[in-house]
């Protein structure tokens, strides 16, 4: 089973275009079971700054520090 972190580095490649048809299985088969990242997806497509506050209340450490890393990378290259 895919943790979160894993899920999220699923959710990566899955925003940058380069997802297999088998990596996507393995994300869709998470995010199933797991209503954090079920959220995360959810208020990633609403609002990143809502998001980003909603997930460090919600996830785990590990996986809301990844996660600001990554938006913050996403938001560094969209400006
Ligand atoms: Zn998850």
């Amino acid at each position: 089973m895919y943790t979160c972190k894993d899920a999220i580095n699923l959710l990566q490649n899955l925003l940058d275009g380069e997802m297999s048809p088998e990596e996507r299985q393995h994300l869709r088969e998470h995010l199933a079971g797991c209503t954090p990242c079920v959220d995360f997806l959810r208020t990633y497509r609403a609002t990143p700054e809502l998001c980003r506050k909603a997930l460090a209340e919600k996830m785990p450490k590990e996986v809301s520090a990844k996660l600001t890393e990554y938006l913050r990378s996403r938001i560094k290259s969209a400006s």
